[in-house]
């Protein structure tokens, strides 16, 4: 499979032109439909667009039967195309109705949110989730290609795009010291973007191929993710609802402090890497109170191993090691670091 980051009008006249497909469906949701859409329409033969709500409350089966309808409705055949135009919601939904509609027809990605560029786009995971189990039921299907193009990003609301941008820090931090270097001088708005995706794709696809089934090495892409994740979860139902990557940006400081406690990183790294988060993503709304249900809710973490909570730690920077078995103790000790 293909990732390719180039401007859109090129690359998918390109994937278009060596094909033959009977016909073609454009997966949406309502923000997609509004400013992506009109980039790719022209550069479209006939095809047909669906459009569903935004959002992750909407990544479940009643809209996956939205879109199956449609496909069906449409009589389209094992011959046609679908064309996810959206953030990771779009692409891992559209993609797991594609690859189960007549058991399986050609996707495209064309990922418009910084998170589903950097992130999504590599790894062919796609599901929905199910009983309020995120992404519970879902396959791994690669599509025909990725479309990536930074042109989309200039309609993304900047609290998104912050969101996206923690998943590109995590990659300098576990993999590229001299990237981190580079990025941690400059704000949110001064990145180059098309650099960082570039460098991001890179850095997930090389981990990715080396452990395509997550038993080893794949799991440093968990950085900042354990406590990260349990942070999110934790807000989800609150007024200080975190997004994704403010989340995991709180789950990053708090797992260099357990690196820095173990003499993986010095001091002096610590207080970088924590300088440079806080700058951007200020501090989330953690009290003493909060400790104990957080750190409960690393519990359902998928790295575990029985009982014991599995952290991946940073070993430098631009390095990190997998399977740190971490006591409550100094995940508490970490939130009460983070919390200051
Ligand atoms: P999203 O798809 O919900 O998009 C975020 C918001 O931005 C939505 O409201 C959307 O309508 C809007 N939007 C998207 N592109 C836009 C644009 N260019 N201009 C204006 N608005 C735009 O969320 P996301 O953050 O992209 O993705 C989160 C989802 O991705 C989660 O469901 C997560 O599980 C999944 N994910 C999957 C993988 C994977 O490997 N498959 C990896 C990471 C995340």
């Amino acid at each position: 499979m293909s990732v390719i980051i180039r401007s859109i009008s090129e690359s998918l006249s390109e994937f278009l032109n060596s094909k033959n497909y009977t016909s073609i469906l454009v997966i949406s949701d309502q923000n997609t439909r509004r400013a992506c859409y009109p980039i790719i329409k022209e550069l479209l033969h006939k095809h047909a667009i669906l459009t569903i709500k935004p959002g992750e409350i909407y990544k479940i089966l009643d809209t996956c039967q939205e879109i199956w309808t449609e496909m069906t409705n449409r009589n389209m055949d094992r011959h046609a195309l679908v064309i996810n135009l959206g953030g990771g919601v779009i692409g891992d939904m559209g993609g797991f109705c594609a690859s189960t509609y007549k058991r399986g027809i050609d996707f495209i990605q064309i990922p418009t949110t910084l998170l589903s560029q950097v992130d999504a786009s590599v790894g062919g995971k796609l599901g929905i989730d199910f009983n309020g189990l995120k992404n519970h039921l879902g396959v791994f299907t690669l599509p025909k290609t990725v479309l990536i193009d930074s042109i989309f990003l200039k309609t993304l609301p900047w609290r998104e795009l912050r969101s996206g941008f923690a998943e590109v820090i995590k990659h300098c931090l576990i993999a590229d010291a001299d990237k981190w270097n580079h990025i941690r001088k400059n704000d949110l708005l001064e990145q180059n973007f098309d650099e960082l995706i570039t460098h991001s794709v890179e850095i997930k696809k090389k981990i990715v191929s080396a452990d395509p089934t997550e038993k080893g090495i794949r799991k440093i892409l968990n950085f900042g993710h354990t406590l990260g994740h349990a942070i999110e979860t934790f807000f989800l139902e609150t007024k200080d609802k975190l997004f994704h990557g403010e989340a995991i940006a709180a789950g990053m400081i708090c797992e260099s402090f357990l690196a820095y406690k173990r003499k993986l990183i010095t001091e002096q790294q610590l207080g970088q890497i924590e300088e440079y988060l806080f700058t951007i993503y200020g501090k989330a709304a953690i009290k003493e109170s909060d400790f104990e249900a957080i750190i409960e809710l690393t519990a359902h973490d998928k790295k575990n191993l029985g009982k014991e909570i599995r952290f991946s730690l940073l070993e430098g920077i631009g390095s990190c090691g997998f399977d740190y078995t971490v006591s409550v103790k100094d995940m508490k000790a970490a939130l009460a670091y983070y919390v200051g």
